[in-house]
């Protein structure tokens, strides 16, 4: 299994050295940017990785600047920028590949060459030592070392390991007992099928104020002038750590729901369409990145995870007899079955129908509603 562990490096002198390296490679990315845009304009096509490769290859033989960056690093650099080219082909809305301002380009990337790392918190890259945060020990086999330069300016390491663990399979179809379904929504976070209802903390609201705030007093300095500088910093900041409470939250909540259940089924969620139904707040509270880190969770536990599409009309059709509500709105969080009388809290029922069509979908049987909310 591949995994990354990501370090705070000290701070010290030796980190203009980091620093210049990510700005030869920004420089690197940019320039590769300009050649690949130009090959296109004569030739009609794309270059290719290893032609972009030999010609930067022999300009970075007369430029001593360019040199300051192993020549492992200027290709990670272009074989980044040809993975973002091929992603743009197999997919335009991905965008084509763009040119990057110095403080925008944030990493690089060592493969075998131009560092050692004896163990403990010390690394040497290239002539210099440099000490990290040890706040786990790094377990596996170091593969790639990335130096990396996040928005407040602070410098991180993250060490591509390779560990023999393997994830845990998914239980069979026969042993599954105990299935769930998920229903997100913006009043509450999310529904279980079995009625419990999640609530976001309250520091995400909190949290968001202060990114408005912080933003708001961004605006409001002269681009940029020094104050326009801090303000931007401290915006990061903010960000940042309203981002890690966040994903704190998104892990532990996906480790809670994977203790207790080894069935979920979710909504396939269309966040772009999402975002046009109820607005902006939907990228707030950050639905996609819990899906993701839940699938993530999920895989390493051997909990099964299935997406019930999202034309599936979760909300409308009553879970007791499937007759299905035309008209149901948004504001409607309470309705009734014209047909059996069953009063339905709108997120528990889409939720205890989500379960159900993941069920059926994974041919783990037949997971019948609960005996009460049939019977009224
Ligand atoms: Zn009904």
């Amino acid at each position: 299994m591949r995994t990354t562990f990501k370090y705070r490096l000290y701070r010290s002198k030796r980190d203009k050295h980091l620093i210049e390296q990510i700005e030869v490679a920004a420089s690197i990315w940019n320039h590769s940017v300009a050649l690949t845009r130009r090959y296109y304009r004569i030739y009609g096509k794309y270059p290719g990785a290893n032609r972009l490769m030999k010609h930067i290859a022999r300009l970075r033989r007369r430029n001593p600047y360019w040199q300051k960056l192993g020549s492992q690093a200027v290709q990670d650099v272009i074989q980044r920028l040809d993975r973002a080219y091929w992603r743009f082909f197999s997919d335009p809305k991905a965008g084509r590949p763009r040119f990057k301002k110095r403080e925008r380009y944030s990493s690089f990337t060592l493969k075998q060459a131009g560092w050692k790392y004896p163990g403990g918190n010390r690394i040497r890259i290239g002539k210099h030592n440099y000490k990290f945060v040890l706040s786990r020990p790094i377990q596996g086999e170091i593969k790639t070392v990335t130096i990396k330069r996040d928005r407040v300016g602070r410098l991180w390491i993250c060490f591509s390991v390779v560990t023999e663990e393997q994830p845990k399979p998914p239980a069979p179809h026969e042993a599954v007992m105990r299935p769930v379904g998920l229903d997100f929504g913006l009043k509450c976070f999310l529904t279980l099928s079995d009625g419990t209802k999640i609530q976001s903390p309250e520091f995400f609201r909190r949290g968001l104020q202060e990114v408005r705030k912080a933003h708001r007093a961004l605006s409001r300095k002269q681009r940029g002038s020094n104050n326009y500088r801090k303000a931007r910093v401290r915006l990061a900041k903010v960000y940042d750590r309203i981002s890690n409470q966040r994903r704190d939250w998104f892990f532990k909540t996906a480790h809670a729901l994977c203790e207790r259940y080894d069935f979920i089924a979710l909504e396939d969620l269309n966040i772009e369409g999402m975002k046009r139904r109820w607005g902006r707040k939907v990228s707030d509270l950050g639905f996609g990145e819990f899906v993701s880190i839940l699938e993530h969770v999920a895989r390493k536990r051997g909990v099964r995870v299935a997406k019930v599409a999202r034309f599936f009309p979760s909300s409308r059709r009553c879970s007791c007899c499937g007759w299905v509500k035309e008209n149901l709105s948004l504001a409607d969080r309470e309705w009734t079955c014209e047909r059996c009388g069953t009063v339905h809290d709108r997120d528990e029922n889409a939720a205890i129908n989500i379960c159900r069509e993941g069920a059926s979908f994974l041919g783990v049987g037949d997971v019948r509603p609960p005996e009460a909310a049939v019977a009224v």
